[in-house]
């Protein structure tokens, strides 16, 4: 058995360990799990065979302090000494360090002492709420309405960061920008570029938005009347929607309705089903998608 610092193509079966062993925090969907990763300073696998084992994930300034965070076996390898090599590993050498972790079955609290922890006096903590959204400004609006974290769940539905980074590609008829961001933009041009070759003229009608401009919608539906419920089975609740990420783009071609289901029966539609999955882009919301939005052909995301 080997320890060693984790792998970008070992990164889906860490994430499916976590998630069989009842994780339930950053570990929903590659990219989030990734992005945990990318900002943890110690993330380990034990693997054999090419096989996945264990994993381990701390945080650390690596001189004084550390916080344990992720430990997870495969239950067919448990009891051999993987997570105590993972956790050994986790620490390095020094004595002089403190490592703190939460552990709270028997299971844990044993395993742990065994490695020389001992229950803290000394330790506070502030637990984490498991049902606040991962921005303030999503909870407030969440709060204002009525969208709580069981809506969410039950929906499926994602939180998605506000992109920072973004480029403008171009104005709609009123003079607002579309903005993407770079990676985005750099594959919308090539795509749009292809298909005019072919014949077929791609136009954006939307593309990065703010989650206090998805508010705005949200708003103004309910102000007309609307229930809530009538509202987000067509539009995200702020905070949830893909445009958030600056990677998502409503497309029309000339003689076509916006954000119309009719948009799938244009040769634009079809020419984006052959093609568009060769410059990154896919169709987030085909009928029956996992979130339970409406069927939007028009709507592509840059992954
Ligand atoms: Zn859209």
């Amino acid at each position: 058995m080997l320890v060693r610092a984790i792998e970008p193509s070992e990164h889906e079966a860490a994430r499916c360990l976590l998630l069989a062993a009842g994780w339930d925090r950053a570990v929903s969907n590659l990219q989030e799990f990734q992005a945990l990763l990318a900002a943890s300073q110690v993330a380990l696998v034990a693997v054999r065979d090419g096989q996945v084992l264990g994993f381990v994930r701390a945080i650390t300034d690596g001189l004084t302090n550390g916080y344990i965070s992720m430990v997870v076996v495969a239950p067919e390898h448990r009891g051999q000494g993987v997570g105590s090599a993972l956790v050994r590993a986790a620490m390095g050498e020094s004595r002089r360090m403190t490592w703190v972790l939460r552990a709270s079955d028997d299971g844990a609290i044993t395993f742990y002492k065994k490695l020389g922890f001992t229950q803290s006096a000394v330790a506070l903590e502030r637990a984490g709420d498991k049902t606040a959204f991962a921005s303030a400004q999503v909870d407030t609006l969440a709060v204002e309405f009525g969208i709580t974290r069981e809506l969410v769940d039950h929906r499926g539905l994602l939180e998605y960061q506000e992109a920072t980074d973004l480029v403008a590609v171009g104005v709609n008829s009123e003079g607002r920008e579309h903005r993407l961001t770079p990676a985005a933009a750099q594959a919308w041009f090539g795509m749009q570029t292809a298909a005019a070759t072919d014949g077929v003229e791609l136009l954006i009608v939307s593309a990065f938005r703010s989650v206090a401009r998805q508010a705005e919608i949200v708003r103004r539906k309910l102000g007309a009347g609307q229930t809530l419920s009538c509202v987000l089975a067509l539009c995200a609740p702020p905070g949830f929607s893909e445009h958030h990420s600056g990677r998502a783009i409503d497309l029309t071609t000339p003689g076509s309705v916006p954000l119309e289901p009719s948009f799938d029966q244009t040769a634009a539609f079809a020419w984006l089903s052959r093609h568009a999955g060769t410059f990154g882009f896919r169709m987030s919301y085909p009928v029956g998608n996992t979130q339970g939005f409406a069927y939007e052909p028009w709507h592509w995301c840059f992954k």
